[in-house]
């Protein structure tokens, strides 16, 4: 890494090459591995799976279609009809009996971090277990229903390893959109450099790819926008604000008006969508002001009022709250006791929600070891305190920026979505404490927040699918769309406490029992 002084002592140089050995072998790492050898089953080309006896929700309407029979073929939706006899199977077609339990699209997370372990600080001697977690992150998406993901900023290099082999049937995952690295001047956020987190970081990065474009100046921006987007992005993700989210750290630099001229002409050539990670007010206007694709997380330091998001309406710039992140990084075990600001009943519950998830089994959304060292790591901020941490090196999230999204958002995102602004769903997982899998988490939260039911699972399915240009191939169970659902037991736009519990996930055609998707031996 440029600018960065990095000195090694013999011991870690030894420990680097070891790591380096072992990640040029990553392809093949399946280490000490809690990866469950699973395989879907479906139909060869030209074959018909039929669902049948399925009570079809369609979240377009908002209303539910009895006793459905589901044709499938090619890995697309051929019919949805009703239809009270078996099909005319032939040899080689599949009949599953749904038993009038209920199907729904497939889920969209349409905000996280794939190539990210949700760790808080990267353990040199876990490497197999991070990269083992780097796997699962995808496994745990389809065991938890969604089908589709957005990547929010990733190692390129090591992404585009693991979507060759969800293509190739190797790896269980879903289907993924990503921009690869974050477009982010240099030292905006994420505003870590990982060599910072990890000795063995700039080894590594040689072969997963740098996470940061981290440009310098204009010339350096473009060229660098120029590679970034060369293998299949979709998006340019950005980082609009100027206040770091590291407890102990102050403000960063942020795009000059020039530079965001250049990377919106830059995205409308080239027919890129743009996403904006935005906390604060500055960011917001800005991101408005330009026009961004979409606003992603919250707006915690300010009430947003009606005459804030006329533009953003006005411009169908839709927004992508993640409010389970700030539930996770609102972390009360920065204070000896949580500021009497911060005490309300929304935000007393959701602090008694996060610890029942954080003290409960996530063996379906994490490795232990990496559960185990995130919880000790929150005593970091009692030990140090929080204004020391950065200064000691210590990377941690600013509870006070999520305790005011906590505070802020949720009336932020109403104003929001009484403007008629578009609402999606994601979870930033892959940050440290936010595991891949908990959409779901997202989905209850968005409940509590007081949307219903019906809205959250549009904002799951169809408008993520319209947030990341995808709504003629998925997000609405409409002939002609990818064979993407999830089958539930119960009624979701009655029940919301279901979202977590799919009994069956297809994607592209292909059945996944997920009962049989189990990450202990
Ligand atoms: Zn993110």
């Amino acid at each position: 890494m440029e600018n960065v002084s990095f000195k090694m002592t013999r011991r870690q140089l030894i420990q680097a090459a070891a790591t380096s050995v072992f990640v040029t072998g990553m392809p093949n790492i399946t280490g000490c591995s809690s990866l469950p050898g699973y395989q879907p089953t479906g139909t060869d080309d030209n074959k018909a799976l039929y669902l049948i006896h399925g009570n079809v929700v369609d979240v377009v309407r908002g209303e539910i279609r009895h006793n459905q029979t589901i044709t499938i073929k090619n890995g697309r939706i051929k019919t949805i009809y009703n239809y009270n006899q078996v099909p005319p199977a032939g040899e080689g077609d599949m009949i599953i009996d749904l038993k009038n339990q209920f199907v729904i699209p497939g889920l969209i997370d349409a905000h996280c971090h794939a190539t990210l372990s949700g760790e808080a600080k990267l353990n040199p001697w876990g490497v197999l277990t991070t990269m083992n977690q780097l796997k699962r992150n995808y496994i745990q998406q389809i065991k938890h229903g969604v089908t589709t993901i957005r990547d929010m900023g990733a190692l390129p290099n090591l992404l585009h390893d693991h979507i060759k082999q969800i293509e190739k049937g190797e790896l269980i995952g879903p289907r993924v959109v990503y921009c690869n690295s974050f477009t982010n001047i240099y030292g905006g956020h994420p505003d870590v450099d990982p060599a910072a987190i990890n000795i063995f970081a700039p080894i590594a990065m040689a072969f997963t790819g740098r996470p940061n474009l981290w440009f310098k100046d204009t010339n350096d921006l473009e060229e660098k926008m120029q590679i970034n987007s060369s293998f299949g992005a979709s998006f340019i993700k950005l980082t609009m604000d100027k206040k770091s989210v590291l407890c102990g750290k102050g403000e960063i630099p942020v795009y000059t008006d020039e530079h965001l001229k250049l990377i919106f002409d830059y995205a409308q050539k080239n027919n890129l969508s743009t996403a904006g990670h935005i906390h604060t007010k500055f960011g917001f206007d800005r991101a408005i002001q330009f026009g961004i694709g979409s606003v992603e997380h919250s707006i915690g330091d300010a009430v947003l009022t009606e005459k804030d998001v006329i533009a953003m309406a006005q411009k169908k710039i839709p927004v992508v709250p993640t409010m389970i992140v700030a539930q996770m990084l609102a972390e009360p075990e920065a204070y000896d006791e949580l500021p009497q600001k911060y005490r309300n009943d929304f935000i007393d519950r959701e602090m008694i929600i996060r610890r029942d998830y954080l003290h409960s089994s996530l063996d379906d959304y994490t490795e232990t070891s990496i559960h185990e060292n995130n919880l000790t790591h929150l005593k970091d901020y009692r030990k140090y305190g929080c204004a020391n941490l950065y200064k000691k090196g210590k990377y941690m999230a600013n509870p006070e920026i999520y305790f005011d999204i906590l505070l802020n958002g949720p009336r932020n995102l109403m104003t929001m979505k009484d403007a008629g602004i578009i609402i999606g769903c994601g979870t930033d997982s892959g940050v440290p404490l936010s595991y891949h899998g908990t959409l779901w988490r997202e989905m209850e939260m968005l409940c509590r927040i007081g949307l219903s039911n019906l809205e959250v699972l549009r904002c799951a399915t169809i408008n993520n699918a319209k947030i990341i240009g995808m709504a003629d191939k998925i997000g609405s169970l409409d002939e002609g769309e990818y064979a993407d659902l999830a089958v539930m037991k119960k009624n979701p736009l009655e029940t919301g406490e279901i979202f977590s519990k799919p009994q069956i996930v297809i994607k592209g055609g292909k059945v996944y029992d997920i009962s049989r998707i189990s990450f202990t031996a």
